[in-house]
Parts: C-alpha cells; structure tokens; sequence
C-alpha cells in the first residue's frame, strides 16, 4: 500500500484526539477525514505531515516509516486554510520559493513556475502580490505552491472553508479535476459533507479520534454501518416508536434508521394501508418538500416530490416503512 497508518496515536494530556487509526490509501486516491469539530481529522492530518508526533502507531509511505523523517523531509505538498502566501513575495515567488529552497536549477524553477501558473490559470497574474488576488486566486496560488516541487502526497486542511460558496463551489471541481490529471495522491480535512462527496474517491468518517467507517460517497449514503454515519452523511429517521418497530425487535446496541425519501406517502384514506401520520411542518426546497409528520408517537421526517397537491400543518398521510428499506445501525454517537 502507498500510504499506511498503523494504530496510529495520539494523546495531548488527558485527550486522545487520534485513537488506533488504521488507514490504508492507494497511490493516486483522493481521500477525505470528514468529521465534526474536535473529531481529530486535523490532528491526524498533521501527523500525517509530520507537524505532530505520534504517541503510538506508526505512518509507512511506500512501506518506509516516516518517523524518522521531520515534516520538511517527507515531500508532502501542504495547503491550509488560511491561504499562508507569503505576502511580501509576487505570486511566481510564492511559487519558486519551495523549488528555491531545495536547490533547483533557474531555469527549472522557472519553467516549473510557468507550468504550475498555467495548471491553476493564474499565468497572467504572475507579478502581482497576493493581496491584490481575491481569496479564490490565493487558494490556487497556494495549490501550485504545494504542487511545485512534485510532492509525493498533497495535504489540504480545509483548504476551501475561508472562501465564499460560490468560489468554493467551483474550487471544489478544480481541485478535483488537477488531482486527477497529476495523478497525485490527497487527504483532504473537510467537515463538509457535501464536499467531501462530492471530491473524495473515499471518505473517512470520523467521531471523537476514531475512524466510524470508510467507503465511497454511494456507499456510505446507501449503506451507513453505524448510526452517526446514517445522520452525518445525508438525512435518516431513527424509528423510536414501538408502534412503528413492529417487525424488528429492540436491541441496545442497535437502531432502526430509514431515509426520509424511502418512506412511502400515501394520501388518507387511500386503501387503508400504512400507518397515520399528521403533518407538522412543511419545508419547500423547490422541486422537493421536507416535510415532518407525527406518526406512532415520534416525528419522522418524509419528503414529497413534485408540485402534486399541497400539504399543510395539520393535514392527515398515511405512511409505509418498506421493511427492506429499513436500516439496522450501531448505535454510535458523537
Ligand atoms: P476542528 O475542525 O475544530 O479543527 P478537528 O476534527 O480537526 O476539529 P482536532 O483539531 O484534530 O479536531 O482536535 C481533536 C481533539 O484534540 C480536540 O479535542 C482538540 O481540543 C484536541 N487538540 C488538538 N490539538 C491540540 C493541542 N495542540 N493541544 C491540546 N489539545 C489539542
């Protein structure tokens, strides 16, 4: 494996903000740590890079341990949050100045430079210093200032949080589109579900140091194996109400989850099947309402599609829980 993290560790003081992490990532994959705040992504990110030491566990590139090696001698190509240009420097400089620090050649450095200007589209603002460059701009300095000296792995540390959504938005494609075509392999720190979906060949989930699950967007959505997942990925009813458990019997360690669009919504009265619920709240999302109904003593959430009819507070549905879109999750929390 490329990339291999080995019950990796690591405690400050009382707190254990990574917690035996065992990860494997393939050559040229783009992964993302998403996780809530204080979940330990960053910190397993930054030990990754080698900005934190591990207390246990151990971190193989190519099968070699990077204990030894600080973060400035393992090739990783670094982006934070904070665009971190260095402001007295023109964008070429900000560019040239990792290549200038590992001795190349002038004339390598600069068409390096060019190369990596044109890769972000940023050619034509070579002279100006990052100030006079919108925060989009900065971000894809920064991009080409990690991707300068040809890293074995990129690291971004929610290189897009800072940006507004619109930037971000597009940023997302091409950072994913440049990923792809260099071929290079990436973590990305994210806590937005969204983009981690939406960039990621693979997502960890994480929850207080620990790795819930990790899999492709799809299945992640479709197949969540532990109740965070289900809610931090996407939208999920737990079924609470004994009156809607009928067939699956309680456990402790397990709930029963089903997706709001996988609840069947029938109108009162028609054939008499499925259970009733009350409307209580409607939201209109354009093509798609989220609306919360009271059904068996619990809310569950259901979504109407369409522009048939309208619902209000109030009206009466009747509801199917198909049994075999009914999902059994351990019951983990954040
Ligand atoms: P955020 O998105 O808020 O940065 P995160 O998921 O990246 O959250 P970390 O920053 O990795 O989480 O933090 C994980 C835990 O470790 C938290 O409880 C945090 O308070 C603690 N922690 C992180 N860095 C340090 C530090 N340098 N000293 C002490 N505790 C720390």
């Amino acid at each position: 494996m490329f990339l291999s993290l080995r019950g990796v560790t690591k405690r400050f003081g009382e707190v254990t903000a990574v917690d035996t992490v065992d990860l494997d990532i393939a050559e040229g994959e783009f992964v993302c740590f998403l996780g809530p705040s204080g979940c330990g992504k960053t910190t397993l990110l930054r030990l990754v890079a080698g900005l934190e030491h591990l207390t246990s566990g151990e971190i193989l590139l190519g099968g070699t341990d990077l204990a030894a090696l600080p973060a400035r001698k393992r090739n990783f190509g670094v982006v934070f949050q904070s665009y971190s240009l260095f402001p007295n420097m023109t964008v070429a400089r900000n560019v040239a100045y990792g290549l200038e620090c590992r001795k190349w050649p002038r004339d390598q450095i600069d068409a390096r430079v060019r190369e990596m200007l044109d890769l972000v589209h940023l050619g034509v603002h070579r002279d100006k210093y990052p100030h006079e460059l919108s925060g989009g701009m900065q971000q894809r300095v920064a991009l080409a200032r990690a991707l300068a000296p040809r890293p074995a792995v990129l690291l971004l540390d929610e290189p897009l949080s800072a940006l507004d959504a619109k930037v971000r938005e597009s940023l997302r494609g091409e950072i994913r589109d440049l990923q792809k075509s260099l071929g290079i392999t990436t973590i990305m720190v994210t806590h937005d579900q969204d983009e981690a979906m939406e960039m990621a060949d693979r997502i960890v989930v994480m929850n207080r140091g620990r790795i819930e699950q990790v899999g492709a967007a799809d299945t992640l959505y479709w197949a969540p194996q532990t109740r965070f997942v289900g809610e931090f990925i996407g939208r999920i009813n737990i079924i609470e109400a004994p009156a809607l458990r009928a067939a699956a019997p309680d456990t402790t360690e397990e709930v029963l989850a089903i997706r709001p669009e996988h609840i069947v919504v029938l109108a009162d009265g028609e054939d008499g099947r499925g259970i009733e619920a009350t409307v209580r709240k409607v939201a209109f999302l354009g093509n798609t309402r989220r609306v919360s109904v009271e059904a068996g003593g619990q809310l569950l959430e259901v979504e109407l599609h369409g522009g048939k009819g309208t619902v209000r507070p109030g009206d009466r549905l009747r509801l199917v829980l198909p049994a075999d879109r009914i999902r059994r999750l351990a019951d983990t929390r954040p």
